[in-house]
């Protein structure tokens, strides 16, 4: 008896020291990865031949990323990777939005759950399918020519982003030894600008819904030297024209200050920052594909004056708007009034097929009323027919704002160009989003950009 329970006490000691032992292996290796996948300076995680991490395809299938024989390759054509790379990321984690720094784990198959099961069975981490057209990012990169800035695309039905490109880039198989500023930067989700005229969308919106006798005003710009200006509390908002008296769609169409400081100043601080507020400002928006945060745009008017209020109704003063939530913004007036959550990851696959993750529409809610959007597409859409020239959008019926956004007080400082439109077209149910930094009147190089960028979205898209 005695012999049989030692006997069977060492066996259960043996069980327990062997459990005990997988445990702690099991634990460490589960650990030690989780260290190792996030080291950001770690190179080899993308390079490692041992470990190969999976590849990166855009929606039609073509790879952006993959590991070939223990090195990361990126797509063969190099203005795809330029035009890309803030979006795909490096393989080093600078650019730390990146699809290869934010979804690291996915891509290496070190995640707790699912990972280690994978990567030991097929030697290779999750493939991610992007919902970027990386033919339309190469259209948009060459679109923005030497220019710094963004240009962002979105079905504003479904929230997939079809386009991101973000400038200065630079090749990732041929990194520069001279870093330019911003190199790093996905400005589509990480840049804060100030949205100039673009932000004249909201004034108008809050005036829709707050001033009844809003389509029977006039307003009057006039001034000397080809400067109109109005006078709003204490100094005064001047404009790029003299537009002489003029009623609310011509004051839109030829983005006149005097009028839209007048409004704002009319509406007041409450009124224009619950405008504001409701479509998305001064809020954090939802990460994108719960992993990548985008900037917050800000309205802030509380220890405002009239004469601030004026100029923040032009867009100017302390406002800021992120490109993507801007894009998320313009695509809510396209959809009637509902902002659908944008989002750049289609798809998470194992090496074996089978789907981690699929991406579904979902809304963020009302950010306009369905009649202020109905009136505001129509403001928009007259935009384009009357000012910019329905022959730069041929056939998709564009609908649009530009901005032109003093950022500096300097005589020679050059503002920022700005267009954020969408084709009321349902056939080709996008919205766009142009930034062009240092630059000029956004009429000759915002638009002309948007122009390239939605000709190449037809082009793609047509049926
Ligand atoms: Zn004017």
């Amino acid at each position: 008896m005695k012999s049989i329970s030692r006997r069977s006490l060492t066996l259960y000691l043996l069980i327990f020291l062997f459990l005990a032992g997988s445990f702690l292996s099991y634990y460490r290796l589960a650990v030690n990865a989780d260290k190792w996948a996030m080291n950001k300076a770690n190179s080899h995680l993308y390079t490692d031949g041992a470990f190969t991490a999976g590849d990166i395809t855009d929606r039609n299938g073509t790879v952006l990323a993959a590991t070939e024989n223990g090195e990361r390759k990126y797509n063969n054509d190099i203005t795809v990777r330029k035009a890309t790379l803030q979006t795909v990321g490096d393989g080093a984690g600078y650019i730390a939005s990146g699809i290869q720094t934010a979804f690291k784990d996915e891509l290496t198959g070190y995640t707790l759950r699912d990972g280690i099961f994978n990567l030991k069975r097929y030697g290779k981490g999750n493939n991610i399918e992007l919902t970027l057209d990386a033919d339309i990012c190469k259209a948009a990169y060459r679109a923005m020519g030497n220019y710094d800035g963004v240009v962002g695309v979105m079905n504003y039905k479904t929230g997939e982003i079809i386009c991101i490109v973000s400038t200065p880039s630079y090749d990732p198989l041929n990194k520069p030894s001279e870093e330019k500023e911003g190199m790093y930067l996905n400005k589509f989700f990480k840049g804060l600008y100030t949205p100039g005229s673009t932000f004249k969308i909201l004034t108008l919106a809050s005036a829709i819904e707050n001033i009844p006798d809003l389509e029977d005003m006039t307003f009057e710009c006039k001034g000397k030297g080809g400067k109109g200006q109005v006078q709003i509390g204490e100094g005064y908002v001047y404009c790029s024209g003299v537009h002489g008296k003029i009623d609310i769609e011509k004051a839109f169409n030829q983005s006149c200050n005097c009028a839209f400081a007048e409004l704002a100043d009319t509406l007041g601080k409450e009124k224009l920052t619950a405008t504001a507020e409701k479509a998305g400002f001064n809020t954090q928006m939802n990460k994108i594909n719960g992993k990548i945060a985008c900037s917050k745009s800000t309205l802030k008017l509380d220890n405002s004056s009239a004469l601030d209020i004026g100029w923040a109704g032009i867009g100017q003063y302390t406002t800021l708007v992120s490109p993507c939530h801007m894009l998320t913004l313009i695509s809510s007036i396209a959809n009637g009034g509902t902002a659908t959550s944008p989002y750049v990851v289609n798809s998470i696959i194992t090496p074996g097929g089978k789907n981690l993750y699929v991406a579904e529409t979902q809304t963020l809610g009302e950010y306009f009323s369905s009649a202020t959007a109905e009136k505001l597409q129509e403001y928009m859409r007259s935009n384009v027919k009357k000012k910019y020239g329905d022959y730069r959008f041929s056939g998709l019926q564009m609908c649009g704002k530009t901005g032109t956004a003093e950022i500096s007080d300097s005589e020679d400082a050059k503002p920022n160009a700005l267009f954020a439109g969408f084709s009321s077209n349902p056939d080709y149910p996008f919205a766009i989003i142009v930034v062009v930094e240092n630059s000029s009147y956004s009429i000759s190089t915002a638009v002309p950009v948007a122009t390239k960028v939605m000709t190449a979205v037809k082009n793609a898209y047509g049926k």
